[in-house]
């Protein structure tokens, strides 16, 4: 998600979301969930991938 906004090249952008996330509940929450989708998808792929230097399981 960062690097998506990173992506449409502009910290004002990204200044402007968080200005709006600050005032708008329903906004924040819907941001939150989108975080911890990505954040699980995220520990998804990295417990998917081949443990390379990690053979713990
Ligand atoms: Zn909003």
């Amino acid at each position: 998600m960062e690097a998506e906004l990173e992506g449409h090249g502009s910290a004002e952008t990204y200044a402007l979301l968080r200005q709006h996330l600050g005032k708008c509940r329903v906004c924040r929450e819907e941001y939150e969930v989108l975080r911890e989708i990505v954040r699980t998808t995220h520990n998804a792929e990295a417990l998917t991938r081949p443990p390379m230097s990690q053979s713990v399981f």
